[in-house]
């Protein structure tokens, strides 16, 4: 059977570079995504008087596809290289960003496709010859094919799973119990994450990657390009590792600011810093994997089935990781047709 109609359950990096390497084979693809925008973990929050890039900080790129990609975007200004001021000299490696937030990524990947938001899909169902998507939202209405004039939009030759393993187990369970075994053994770790607006520091310091104690990471987000600049405030992003997101993984968010930011000033060398603004604090349940885990491949698909997943969850969590996995499902989809 030719593959025309596919589905993609979700809208990260993963899904969207999967959608639409499909849609410009001329396939007819809807990515369901049951946030309000796109991007998963390439996120950015924006708020009055400032935005935060509270998932992914920057990224690397290895392989010569992205980094094609990613000159494409340059010379576009939607990426641009960063260079933080570290205690440690910054690896030789280059490290981009995406502006004004790292969320432009992904909205330059879903340009002109078809996105379904605000949409979970609760199940891929098979009947007989076609996949059936249900959603949680019983009242969500999806769009007839009005021009083909046949079955509604709920219908697909093919789907993609591209959501966090933890999500992607129980949309596979029924009809692939070993991904779904495989992808549950491979657990994301989670991340509290703490956005804050203070009065300037006596540091040049703008990032770190301490090796003790409870962060993982921290940035002053505002020393990121194309980043809205104040010279009376400065806009810090501070990420606690995976043992202590996991030991503190129910605390009240007030706690989790108050911690962070007390580990924070050890950091940074300074007594105190004054906030100007109410602290925001954000958990992510499934943020990297587990290092050190075997992988499962770039992508799973299943000719028969006409099943695919991809996402960061299979090797690496890395942006560019999340990218070449939906590249290489649509890459089997579109082998289908040859
Ligand atoms: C705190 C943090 C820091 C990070 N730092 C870095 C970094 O510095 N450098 C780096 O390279 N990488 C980093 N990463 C990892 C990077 O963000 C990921 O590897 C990449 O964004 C994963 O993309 P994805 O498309 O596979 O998944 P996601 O971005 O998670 O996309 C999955 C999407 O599916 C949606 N979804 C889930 N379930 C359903 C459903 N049932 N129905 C519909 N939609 C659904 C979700 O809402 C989401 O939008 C970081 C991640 C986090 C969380």
């Amino acid at each position: 059977m030719t593959i025309k109609r596919v589905a993609v359950v979700g809208a990260g990096l993963a899904g969207l570079t999967c959608a639409r390497e499909l849609t410009q084979a001329g396939l007819d693809v809807i990515v369901f995504e049951k946030s309000r925008g796109v991007g998963g973990r390439l996120s950015t929050r924006r708020v009055d008087w400032a935005t935060f890039d509270h998932g992914t900080q920057y990224f690397t790129a290895r392989d010569p596809v992205f980094m094609d990609w990613i000159s494409g975007l340059m010379a576009l200004d939607i990426v641009s290289q960063w260079s933080p001021v570290m205690s440690k000299p910054n690896p030789a490696e280059p490290w981009y960003v995406a502006n004004p937030g790292m969320n432009s990524l992904a909205r330059a990947q879903a340009k002109d496709l078809n996105v379904v938001p605000n949409t979970r899909v609760s199940a891929i169902q098979w009947q007989g010859s076609q996949w059936q998507l249900a959603f949680e939202e019983a009242a969500t209405e999806i769009a007839h094919d009005t021009a083909a004039d046949t079955a509604p939009e709920t219908t697909f030759d093919a789907v993609v799973v591209a959501v966090p393993n933890e999500q992607a187990v129980p949309l596979l369970q029924p009809h692939r119990a070993e991904w779904a075994a495989s992808l549950a053994a491979i657990a994301l770790l989670p991340c509290w994450t703490v956005m804050l607006s203070t009065e300037p520091v006596a540091s040049t310091l703008q990032a770190g990657q301490p090796k003790s104690g409870p962060i993982g990471w921290w940035a002053r987000n505002d020393s990121k390009p194309d980043r809205s600049k104040n010279e009376r405030q400065q806009d810090w992003v501070i990420q606690a590792n995976s043992t202590w997101t996991e030991q503190h993984l129910n605390a009240d968010k007030a706690v989790v600011i108050g911690e962070l930011q007390k580990a924070l000033l050890a950091q940074l060398g300074v007594a105190q810093m004054v906030n100007t603004q109410t602290a925001m604090a954000h958990r992510w349940l499934y943020a990297r994997r587990t290092p050190g885990l075997a992988t499962l491949g770039l992508s799973l698909w299943h000719a028969q089935q006409r099943l695919g997943v991809c996402g960061d969850g299979l090797t690496h969590s890395r942006v560019e990781q999340a990218f070449l996995s939906g590249r290489d499902v649509a890459m089997s989809i579109l082998n289908e047709r040859s």
